[in-house]
């Protein structure tokens, strides 16, 4: 079957086809790292792998770029209020650089842990700064943008197209309250291509309209068409990237060349958590790190995040979260009943199931069905070939099924969480709690024992 995928910007789902055969560019909008990832951001890097994964096992070559936001992210995407990395120096007292740096190098360690492939290229926004003035100045020649007093504005009425991704109405937004209003545009939804900057702002470079940053949307499209060309396969983001970012990047892209530069549109939907918005003043923003420190591995965050389609939202409890823990032992506990067994299977029985686990996956990404023919292959009886076939299936699912271990039976279940908390621990790289937990193994009696691909616990 073919893969087909939903694609934001036509509003269905299409059959998949790429610009070179067999080959795939994705380019997915990255994180703005002047803060940890928290668990919904991350789900979307979940959703750009699972996309990668998918096109990987369908015999594509791909090329995956996704950016680092490391200057330009105002407070408001409308391009208001303060620089992201901005506000985070002023309040540490650190360098955007030293900052971003920091940050960077969390979510890579988070990716890591969620078994999220590193992207081919991971360019900085702050590396590709002619790149954007070119743009800018190339808009301008072509009478799509306007220097004002403050910076370098794209003229959105300039672009007929314009709302074509989201929908939104040009005319309603004009007299609409939803969009702040800044003096110097000439219509509420014109963007900032380029912003002048006071002498005191720390990240400013020269360009022809003197010292200053690049907006926020006009990376993308500079860092996009650099590392995929022109035109490219696919773009991902959340979906509150669909009505101002990509949006922006649409109308950029498409009046600097003169054609379109994305295929397919994707968006995955947010994480609520219970219920609701997270946000710091809830104290629900959690991060990998607070999932580990609950006991939790990043792996079982994964599984969790799979059982739901992207497209749809998804609603994070510790309650939903300590089910898929559950539900993923059992999982790995049966497989292991299968690697023990060197009974074969029949080949046509195996093969229609995996005939059902590339219809769900090749029909925009449906995961959840796809883990459900994975539980519907578990229960066949006990055999080798089940567990291998499991193991092609965990190419897309990512799920460490190749590491599973048996857990040790006269080991109790306290000092097995500890240590599966410590292994996670590891995992994510926080060697504190790592000792702090091996030594509260050892205080109830235990060693642990790090193994290449997990743990062995035994009485002291
Ligand atoms: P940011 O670092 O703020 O630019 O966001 C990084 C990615 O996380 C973007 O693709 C956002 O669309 C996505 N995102 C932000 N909040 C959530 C959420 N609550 N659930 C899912 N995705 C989110
Ligand atoms: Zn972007």
């Amino acid at each position: 079957m073919q893969l087909r995928v939903y694609n934001t910007l036509t509003r269905k789902k299409e059959e998949f086809v790429s610009l070179k055969p067999q080959q795939a560019g994705i380019y997915s909008c990255g994180p703005t790292v002047y803060k940890y990832a928290h668990i919904g951001n991350l789900r979307a890097y979940v959703f750009m792998d699972e996309l990668r994964r998918i096109l990987e096992y369908n015999g594509y070559k791909v090329k995956s770029v996704m950016n680092i936001t490391d200057v330009g992210h105002l407070v408001s995407d409308a391009d208001d209020g303060e620089d992201k990395m901005e506000r985070s120096a002023h309040e540490t007292g650190k360098t955007p650089l030293e900052i971003a740096a920091f940050y960077t190098d969390q979510f890579m360690k988070d990716i890591d842990a969620l078994n999220i492939k590193r992207p081919t290229v991971c360019p900085k926004a702050t590396d590709n700064i002619p790149e954007m003035i070119a743009i800018v100045q190339a808009l301008l020649d072509k009478g799509y943008a306007y220097e004002t007093e403050d910076g370098i504005y794209f003229s959105v009425e300039k672009f007929p197209e314009y709302g074509k991704l989201s929908g939104i109405n040009l005319s309603e937004q004009r007299h609409g309250a939803r969009v702040e209003v800044n003096d110097f545009k000439r219509h509420p939804v014109d963007f900032a291509l380029w912003k002048k900057a006071a002498p005191n702002h720390l990240q400013q470079w020269d360009s022809p309209w003197g010292r200053g940053f690049p907006g926020w949307h006009i990376e993308c499209t500079a860092m996009s068409k650099k590392y995929l060309g022109e035109t490219f396969d696919i773009h991902t983001g959340g979906v509150d990237h669909i009505p101002i970012h990509h949006e922006n990047e649409i109308a950029q892209a498409e009046c600097w060349l003169g054609h379109k530069a994305v295929n397919y549109w994707m968006h995955s939907e947010f994480m609520l958590i219970d219920g609701g918005k997270m946000s710091k003043s809830l104290g629900n923003t959690y991060t990998v790190t607070d999932v580990v420190q609950r006991g939790y591995r990043p792996v079982e965050f994964r599984y969790f995040c799979l059982n739901v389609h992207y497209r749809q939202k998804i609603n994070f409890t510790w309650d939903g979260l300590a089910a898929a823990k559950t539900a993923y032992g059992k999982l790995c506990a049966q497989l292991l009943a299968h690697k023990a067994s060197d009974v074969p299977s029949d080949p046509d029985v195996l093969a229609s199931y995996k005939e059902k686990f590339v219809a769900a996956i090749n029909d925009d990404l449906n995961v959840p069905l796809a883990l459900g023919v994975l539980w519907n292959l578990v229960k066949l009886p006990k055999s080798r070939d089940v567990y291998n076939l499991a193991l092609d299936f965990d190419k897309v699912f990512a799920l460490d099924l190749d590491k599973i271990v048996p857990p040790k039976e006269d080991v109790p279940d306290d000092v097995q969480q500890l240590a599966q908390a410590r292994f996670a621990a590891r995992q994510a790289k926080n060697w504190a709690e790592s000792d702090r937990l091996r030594e509260e193994i050892a205080r109830r009696g235990y060693e642990v024992r790090d193994k290449a691909d997990g743990f062995e616990l035994s009485k002291k």
